[in-house]
């Protein structure tokens, strides 16, 4: 293991309505469990471990994440062991005592803001209903100030979809300079006609806001589009995303998940701190669960997708691929328009063309190892079919229906 997840306190001081613990209230975790849960993963890291504080909220229990880190940094130091930390927070607890614990254990913090305070406390609110912008925003500036490592997490649903380069905007305008964007995938409303075209369209815009922002000097980064760009050449599917393999998140009781997002479901316990990992159990749950769809291998997506099984399972794989067949064309046609390089002249396997997506063309078949029986067979599907068109490019396209599968 390389990855430990504790769940720390097992509540939040939000009510975020889309949040994907549902209304979770469970006991924190007491000592005797931390302790337990901090010696298992460092007996089970091999050189390195990475220890990422999940809560719900976690600093509603400030005082034993201090604990923690400074039962495993000395733990690490007797083993030889090199650690680093993370902290996923909606930022409204964070006091100049948090910030200098953050400061003094290099934690790269996680924080949730999706955007200026009307989209933000649209769904990030407390119990009694009132808006949390004031408060993370605020320790947006004291964090930023302090130089602590910071990302910003976008939660964005289809309801605040339309507005989401507006957020982005609002948030580069707070300060914010490093930004991952991630849809709440199990909201309401992804059924609604026009989402998709919704989504691609600011996924566009918001790749022009990032380049308009760095041609203006200012530091801004959208992370999820350098995974993408990262994974450019890529050919196959991830194998496999961590969970349950070097990644591991045990939750308040020291229960055992293969990551923080099936911990916050209670959906797969792999075992105990005490007993360690059952291995028929994790055997099934990488068999069953965290292996690649058959849909991958020929998927127009494969080699950018981060195929997160945990949300397949929680929205069904339609919704999923849907998703990352909408945003990846987008952001990476965007890319290249402004770097002013055609689509054709690069290593992409699907384009988007008036809204439509476009495998690609033939002489480019075999850079994908997408062979030419395999095209054709798609071909015969009802949603694909070729098209005699003049596209970008040469050769023939095959033009991919609304929800299928290259
Ligand atoms: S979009 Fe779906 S089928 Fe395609 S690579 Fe991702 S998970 Fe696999
Ligand atoms: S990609 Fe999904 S399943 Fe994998 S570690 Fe991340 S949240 Fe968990």
């Amino acid at each position: 293991m390389n990855n430990a997840g504790l769940y720390v306190s097992g509540s939040c001081n939000l009510a975020c309505t889309y949040c994907y613990a549902g209304e979770a209230k469970d006991r924190p975790m007491d000592g005797a469990t931390a302790s337990g849960a901090l010696r298992y993963a460092l007996s089970e890291s091999d050189g390195a471990l990475h220890i990422g504080f999940f809560g719900l909220e976690p600093l509603l229990r400030f005082p034993q994440v201090q604990a923690l880190s400074a039962e495993a940094a000395e733990r690490a130091r007797m083993t030889g062991k090199r650690l680093s930390f993370s902290m996923n927070t909606n930022g409204t607890l964070v006091t100049q005592e948090v910030i200098s614990w953050m400061r003094e254990y290099d934690v790269s913090v996680s924080l949730s803001l999706d955007g200026g305070r009307a989209i933000h406390d649209r769904n990030r609110v407390f119990h009694g209903g009132n808006g949390s912008f004031g408060r993370t925003a605020g320790a947006l500036r004291e964090m930023t100030r302090a130089g602590v490592k910071l990302l910003v997490r976008l939660t964005y649903t289809p309801e605040t979809a339309p507005r989401l380069e507006e957020s982005a905007r609002e948030l580069a305008a707070l300060g914010v300079k490093r930004l991952g964007v991630a849809p709440a995938l199990d909201a309401p409303g992804w059924e609604t006609p026009g989402v998709w075209e919704t989504i691609a369209e600011q996924y566009r815009r918001m790749v022009r806001l990032e380049h308009e922002l760095q041609q203006s000097g200012q530091e801004f980064k959208w992370l999820d589009v350098d995974a993408y760009e990262r994974h450019a050449e890529r050919q196959q599917p991830r194998e496999n995303c961590g969970a349950g393999t070097g990644a591991a998140t045990i939750h308040t009781d020291g229960t055992i998940y293969p990551c923080h997002r099936f911990a916050a479901r209670k959906a797969h316990p792999l075992g105990h701190v005490n007993t360690g990992v059952d291995e028929n159990k994790r055997a099934r749950f990488l068999r069953e669960v965290a292996d690649p769809l058959p849909d991958c291998l020929a998927c127009p997506v494969r080699g950018q997708c981060r195929r997160c099984p945990e949300l397949i399972e929680l929205v069904g794989k339609e919704r999923f691929c849907q998703h990352r067949r909408t945003t990846i064309p987008a952001v990476l046609n965007a890319r290249r328009e402004i770097a002013g390089q055609p689509f054709a002249e690069h290593a992409m396997a699907i384009a988007e063309i008036d809204g439509k997506l476009y495998v690609i063309p033939d002489e480019l078949l075999k850079k994908f190892e997408v062979t030419r029986e395999q095209a054709e067979k798609l071909a015969g599907k009802k949603t694909v079919r070729r098209t005699d068109k003049d596209k970008p490019g040469e050769g023939l396209w095959y033009e991919i229906g609304e929800s299928d599968c290259y």
